[in-house]
Order: structure tokens, then C-alpha cells, then sequence
């Protein structure tokens, strides 16, 4: 049964509902055709707005004609999967963080193709990226440093990496991480713009790479020497340590920004109330994101390698 429109919103997402989706495609439809367009349809193509709309997979603008699917311009783009599939698949990895590898969602999902669970585990790291786009603020840690997957021996990715300071507990909070190509002025200020909010005081060792961050808009503070451990150049032990714990290293240069990506993800949706708040993010970042398809994923372009 189609749930009314107006009380999409109102389902608590938890174990429970995810378990009832999977035999209720039709309650999925509702609850992600409301997600995806809270006001009504809204046809991207014309924009025009059709409040009245039940939902549907498919829907007809009765504007300008184009056919939409409540999939189109999202991760989902394209896929003939059932909706349900999908809101397992989210829910799994919000909830699981070892064991997440494609075998594991193949088999949890029926899925005839490994490519297939493969894809979508990288699609979601797409949307994670996507989704968690709040920048660091205040006291900001700055540093970088290489990443060495442990199949991927002796070559290593650059990892710049930023940390917000809580004070006065001096704890972690929000984190940002990206690879880079070399430690330059260009790559530190074009991470800082998407990573760290103007004004805020970044911290970060005496180099050249980091000395135009005052005309960025940063109060620019040089690490002493002596002051350690550094928090940025940590969280990127921590990060590679957490690589060839979970995903056993088997992970290739070429995708390390999508671990960065879930690495990151996993840290700052700690900082959410409940599993539901952390499933609702990852689904903003599934329904805003724009398609990729597979052959894409394996032709990332591959980070700056050094041995
Ligand atoms: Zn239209």
C-alpha cells in the first residue's frame, strides 16, 4: 500500500521498518519520493513543481512531457533493483563498519553479480562524500602526509588532512581528508576553500605548501616543532591503519579518495544522535549525488604515486 504523502516523513527509520521494506516496494516508493522531492515532484527539466502527485517510479511531467525516474541524476541512476535493496544496502553500511566488503553485500542483497555489489559499495562512498560537506571551524589542524595500502607496497598516495579542536577538552571533532598530488601552496588552498571555514585559525607546520593560508582568509598558525603529537598527521596514521584493518589493504590507490571518504564519514556521523540521523545523511548524499557508471569507477584517475 502507498503510504498518504504526508506521512512519508513521519516513519522512524530503524532495523525493524528496514526489514518491512523488504517485502513493501511500494511503502519504499513513498518514503523515497517524499525524501527526493519533500514539496512535491519537481521535474528536472523544467522545474516545474506538481504538488498533487502520488508516487510513482516513473513519473510523467505533465509540463514539458520528460519522463523521470525517482532514480534519475541520483546514485541509483539507472538501476532496475528493487528500492528496497537500496535501503538495505544504506542501512548496512551505516550500521556495519567492518565486514562491509562487496562478498557480504552480494550475499545480503541476493545479488547474481559480484561487479554489481562492488559498484554500489563504491557508489555509496560517492554519496558519502557527498553528504558530508560540513566544513571544519574555530581551531583547525593542518597536515599531510603519505598513505601506503598494504597491497599497494612501496608505492603511496598524499593525504592532506584537517582536524577541528575542541576546546578546552582538546578532543577530535569534525575531520576532512583528500589525496593530493603534491604538498603545494595550489593543493593545500583548494582543500582548505572546500574543508575549512574562512576565518578559522588553522594550525600547520612552518612549510612552504602552507605559508600563502593567510591569504586565504586563515589565521595561519605555525606548529612548533616540538609540540606532538601532531593531530592531522595522526588521524592520517589512523586512517591507514583503519585501510589494512577493515578493507585488509586491499585497496587500490586509484580509490583511496573513497575510503577517505567513508573514513571521514564514519568520524563526523559519530557526532549524530542516533543510527537513523546517520542513515538519513548518507541517504541525502544517495539522492544528490549525480550518476557514475562502472567503468568510470575502475578509471579513477590514479593519485600521485611515489616509492
Ligand atoms: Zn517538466
Amino acid at each position: 500500500m502507498n503510504e498518504p504523502l504526508n506521512r512519508t516523513n513521519t516513519f522512524s527509520v530503524n532495523e525493524q521498518q528496514i526489514q518491512k521494506w523488504l517485502t513493501d516496494e511500494e511503502g519504499c516508493l513513498a518514503f523515497l519520493f517524499h525524501k527526493r522531492w519533500p514539496q512535491g515532484f519537481h521535474c528536472p527539466y523544467c522545474r516545474w513543481q506538481h504538488q498533487q502527485l502520488p508516487p510513482s517510479r516513473t513519473v510523467i511531467c505533465a509540463h514539458c512531457g520528460h519522463p523521470s525516474s525517482i532514480s534519475t541524476n541520483t546514485i541509483m541512476h539507472g538501476s532496475k533493483k528493487a528500492l528496497s535493496k537500496w535501503l538495505l544496502a544504506i542501512w548496512w553500511i551505516c550500521a556495519n563498519e567492518t565486514e562491509t566488503s562487496a562478498k557480504n553485500l552480494q550475499r545480503l542483497l541476493k545479488l547474481s553479480s559480484y561487479q554489481t555489489a562492488w559498484t554500489w559499495l563504491q557508489k555509496l562512498r560517492m554519496a558519502m562524500g557527498t553528504a558530508d560537506n560540513t566544513a571544519c571551524h574555530g581551531l583547525v589542524e593542518l597536515g599531510c602526509a603519505p598513505v601506503m595500502p598494504a597491497w599497494e607496497k612501496p608505492n603511496q598516495a598524499l593525504v592532506v588532512a584537517a582536524a577541528e579542536t575542541i576546546l578546552p577538552a582538546g578532543i577530535t571533532g569534525r575531520i576532512r581528508m583528500t589525496t593530493i598530488e603534491r604538498l603545494e601552496p595550489s593543493a593545500i588552498n583548494a582543500f582548505l576553500r572546500t574543508a575549512v571555514t574562512a576565518g578559522s585559525s588553522v594550525f600547520a607546520p612552518g612549510l612552504p605548501a602552507y605559508r600563502e593560508v593567510a591569504q586565504e582568509g586563515y589565521l595561519y598558525v605555525v606548529d612548533a616543532p616540538t609540540q606532538n603529537p601532531h593531530r592531522a598527521e595522526q588521524l592520517i596514521k589512523s586512517f591507514e591503519i583503519w585501510l589494512n584493518k577493515v578493507h585488509r589493504g586491499g585497496v587500490a590507490l586509484k580509490h583511496l579518495q573513497l575510503y577517505l571518504n567513508e573514513f571521514c564519514f564514519r568520524s563526523n556521523s559519530a557526532m549524530l544522535p542516533n543510527m537513523e540521523a546517520v542513515f538519513n545523511l548518507l541517504l541525502e548524499g544517495v539522492l544528490a549525488h549525480k550518476p557514475k557508471p562502472y567503468r568510470e569507477l575502475v578509471s579513477t584517475r590514479i593519485a600521485k604515486e611515489t616509492s
